[in-house]
């Protein structure tokens, strides 16, 4: 709860200047409420008007998509960009293709790469796209027409140094090729202007890999600071797509065992674990022929598939015996009775591969019972990183070794841990990683607004 005169006048405005958007008011209470111990310590801030300012986008904008179906039907989308904050780089973030997407995810999501980009180090400001199109069902032609379509208005509003996009939910390798081919060819000009590029013209090793290695090893910061590792821990992973799979990866590098995986149809577990070569069934199913996920109920044994229209109101997947948990899907994908469920079940350590995959009383929970509970827009940071890492790369016109790559994550990931728990400690309550995240991460930028004047 907001305690401060200052945080809930901001979050009065907010909410009358933008009704209608619960996610984004969610994203700003929560970096607010964790933030009153800075403004306490900073007038200079609360005089240059400094939360007021952060919560509104430098610029919102939106735009028309239409495009033909393969039966030469017309399809019209709503296309997005919300350029957050470029006080401590260019813009830079991903874009979401799903039918879910509006003004308020994308508000939000914008606002939380704010301080996720300020805490990887890396000179890179905030923000986010996307379309409310659905990749799901569609043909290669039509995905690739609506790229076209999609690029023929962003590309207005990007550039290598002014905002880089980069995959998100409904965005992969795939979506991204398309993109850049249609940058190319309307600016007549090859430059990293978005991120997740294939490996052959201008991607990263380890960018496919980064966001759920960057939360897996997150993780094993945690841990670390109760003197433990993964080594046999039984772990949740949620969704099925880029973060899970890479986050299930890595888990089995780091001994643990992955017993679930999910799709907005239903979730999977497998008591015995989800061992390597089942990951590549799930890698082929999921990225190549773009199946379903209770394929894998159909082909392992003894494996339980729970469909969501089994119980709608209850969620499966938070409600096995764990150690840790990896939600890697969606927003708000644990309620307060998962966030129970999880704790009654022994979950002791959520590293969140997702954007805001906890609502507020969810967090306040893991918070109150002292888990180690790593929030997105630190855990997942490792992903939005190694896109710095390629956009060096690119700059010079030079590519990494894996090698070099995964040192460099796994560098950055440490030391964002040490950041968050540092700030923790400074302000009052050490451990707490949602305290500590977002105080590192919004000094840094509120700084550098400072410095440059009022705009
Ligand atoms: P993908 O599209 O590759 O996979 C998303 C997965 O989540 C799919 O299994 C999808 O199931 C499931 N999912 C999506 N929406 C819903 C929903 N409304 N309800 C239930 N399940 C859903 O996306 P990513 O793996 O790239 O992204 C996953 C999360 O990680 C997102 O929150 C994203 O913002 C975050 N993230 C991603 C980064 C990246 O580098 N890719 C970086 C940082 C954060 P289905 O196939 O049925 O749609």
């Amino acid at each position: 709860m907001l305690k401060l005169q200052e945080t809930i006048k901001v979050f009065e405005d907010v909410k009358k200047r933008d009704p209608g958007q619960p996610e984004f008011h969610q994203a700003v209470v929560e970096v607010l409420e964790s933030l009153e111990p800075v403004i306490r310590k900073r007038p200079d801030y609360v005089k240059a008007r400094i939360l007021e300012r952060i919560v509104e986008p430098e610029r919102v904008i939106m735009f028309r998509v239409a495009y033909e179906r393969d039966n030469g039907d017309i399809d019209i989308h709503r296309g997005y960009r919300i350029q957050g904050n470029s006080a401590i780089g260019p813009y830079k973030g991903g874009c979401r293709f799903h039918p879910s997407v509006n003004l308020s995810i994308l508000k939000f999501l914008a606002f939380e790469q704010i301080f996720k980009n300020s805490l990887t180090g890396i000179p890179m400001g905030g923000a986010k796209g996307g379309s409310d199109f659905d990749p799901k069902g569609k043909s290669d032609r039509e995905v690739e027409r609506f790229c076209k379509a999609f690029m023929t208005e962003l590309f207005r509003y990007i550039g290598p140094n002014t905002d880089v996009p980069a995959g998100d939910i409904g965005v992969g390798a795939r979506e991204i090729g398309y993109l850049f081919g249609a940058w190319k060819k309307i600016t007549a000009t090859w430059n990293g202007v978005l991120t997740g590029k294939g490996l052959s013209y201008g991607g990263s090793l380890i960018r496919p890999e980064a966001t759920g290695y960057g939360a897996v090893y997150f993780a094993a910061e945690m841990l670390a600071t109760r003197g433990e590792t993964l080594e046999g821990k039984t772990c949740l992973v949620s969704g099925s797509g880029n973060v899970a799979q890479y986050t299930v990866e890595k888990i089995l590098d780091l001994g643990g065992k992955p017993v679930t995986l999910s799709d907005s149809d239903g979730c999977i577990y497998d008591e015995a674990g989800i061992d390597r070569e089942k990951l590549a069934f799930v890698m082929d199913l999921k990225n190549v022929r773009r199946g379903r996920i209770k394929e894998y109920a159909d082909k392992y044994k003894g494996v339980v598939y729970t469909p969501v229209s089994a119980n709608p109101d209850h969620n499966q997947i938070w409600d096995y015996k764990a150690d840790c948990a990896f939600p890697s899907a969606t927003q708000n994908e644990i309620n307060l009775k998962d966030a129970q469920n999880l704790i009654r079940n022994g979950v002791y350590c959520v590293s969140e591969g997702a954007n805001m995959p906890t609502c507020i009383e969810g967090v306040e929970l893991f918070l109150e019972k002292k888990i180690l509970y790593g929030p997105g827009k630190a855990a997942n940071a490792g992903g939005v990183s190694t896109s710095g890492l390629e956009m060096a790369q690119n700059a010079c016109f030079s590519s990494w070794s894996r090698e070099e790559v995964d040192r460099r994550l796994h560098e950055i990931m440490k030391n964002i841990h040490a950041s968050a728990l540092a700030a923790s400690e400074a302000y009052g309550s050490k451990g707490n990683y949602v305290l500590g995240a977002n105080a590192a991460g919004f000094v840094k930028v509120a700084d550098a607004m400072l410095a440059q004047g009022i705009w």
